[in-house]
């Protein structure tokens, strides 16, 4: 019998695959020889994040907006696809809940229909402004649920309750991540995230705005220590479907991220403190041991060396503008 086209690879649907996290991962899935499906609807994606990979044999992209079902043939999907920066989710908050809950009925019902395992990027948002620190999975959260941040944060735990929910009645072979505050290069560079925010205000000699006193935390994860702690995941045993936390422990507040990215740029700006957003995190720190011990995943760049290669990014997509 002709054996039809590609079965011989994977064929790995990764959602939002033209974001930021999504096209470094289906970097990574062609990179590895899998055939990749990159769905995404381009709200907060670009095609720019992707050109690379278009004429591969191996990668097909589809424009398609996941509050609608759709119907494919796949073996993984990796779901991703939903507007990560509160100014984004914010932009319309009802898209984002259907975006995350919507989103996640139809990826579950297509992995439950074709047997595919299936991954959800879920957030460190899910702990709210957390009362514990640092946050382990075992922690429910505080979340306001009539806040701003109630659409993407609360659309993310409703899809988190969906995946195992899935996985309990239909034995849906799940993964569940708890991603915090991830930078690199394609970041959007409106996105209103901190990272990307200081270093194009750097870059462009503006005032670095800080939202409240600077002293609320996070801790940033470098993309490529991501990418590979998403891949150890969905690979890792059956027996573990988390959630588990991804994220990097190094814990830094705003005001010293500003002064660090100032000085790696070499920039001559000043700080200019603006109000703090509503609900915004005072403290965010995850607690990665159990990524250690079950995946022996522990992120490997510092944040010299991933903000250095960022501001590169950046550098040169402002030069280019
Ligand atoms: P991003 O905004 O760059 O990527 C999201 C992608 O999803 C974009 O390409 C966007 O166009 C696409 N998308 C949005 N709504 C869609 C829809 N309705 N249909 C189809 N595509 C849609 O953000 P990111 O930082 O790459 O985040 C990717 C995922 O990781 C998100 O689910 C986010 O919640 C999660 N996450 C990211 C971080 C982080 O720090 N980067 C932290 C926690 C969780
Ligand atoms: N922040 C800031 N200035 C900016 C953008 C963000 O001070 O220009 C602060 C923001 O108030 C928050 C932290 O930086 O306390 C991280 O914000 P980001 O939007 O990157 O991520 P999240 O709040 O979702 O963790």
């Amino acid at each position: 019998m002709v054996k039809p086209n590609f079965f011989d690879k994977a064929r790995i649907l990764v959602t939002g695959g033209a974001g930021f996290l999504g096209s470094h991962l289906c970097e990574r899935l062609v990179d590895e020889g899998h055939y990749v499906i990159c769905l995404d609807n381009y709200f907060t994606g670009t095609k720019r994040n992707i050109y690379h990979l278009l004429d591969h044999k191996n990668f097909e992209p589809i424009r398609h907006d996941l509050v609608n079902p759709i119907f494919l043939e796949v073996d993984e999907i990796y779901n991703l696809a939903c507007p990560a920066s509160p100014i984004h989710y914010q932009y319309n908050p009802v898209k984002t809940v259907k975006t995350a809950v919507m989103g996640a009925i139809h990826m579950l019902g297509l992995a439950k229909r074709v047997k595919a395992k299936i991954l959800q990027a879920s957030t460190s948002e899910v702990y709210g402004d957390p009362t514990v620190h640092p946050q382990k999975e075992t922690y429910w959260g505080n979340v306001n649920t009539i806040g701003l941040r109630a659409c993407y944060d609360e659309g993310k735990r409703c899809a988190e309750t969906l995946f195992f929910d899935y996985h309990r009645q239909n034995r849906v072979n799940i993964r569940v991540v708890r991603i915090f505050n991830t930078y690199g290069p394609r970041m959007h560079p409106n996105d209103g995230r901190v990272i990307s925010n200081f270093i194009v205000q750097a870059l462009r000699g503006e005032p670095l705005t800080i939202f409240g006193d600077g002293s609320q935390t996070r801790s940033f994860c470098f993309v490529d220590d991501m990418i590979e702690g998403l891949v150890r995941m969905m690979n890792g045993p059956d027996d573990f479907l988390g959630p588990v936390n991804l994220g990097n422990p190094g814990e830094y507040t705003i005001h010293e991220i500003a002064q660090e990215i100032i000085r790696l740029t070499g920039s001559k700006s000043r700080l200019e403190l603006l109000p703090a957003p509503m609900d915004d995190p005072k403290r965010r720190r995850p607690d990665i041991s159990l990524a250690k011990e079950r995946l022996g995943w522990t992120p490997k760049v510092d944040l010299e060396e991933g903000l250095t290669r960022t501001i590169q990014y950046f550098r040169e997509l402002l030069s280019r503008a």
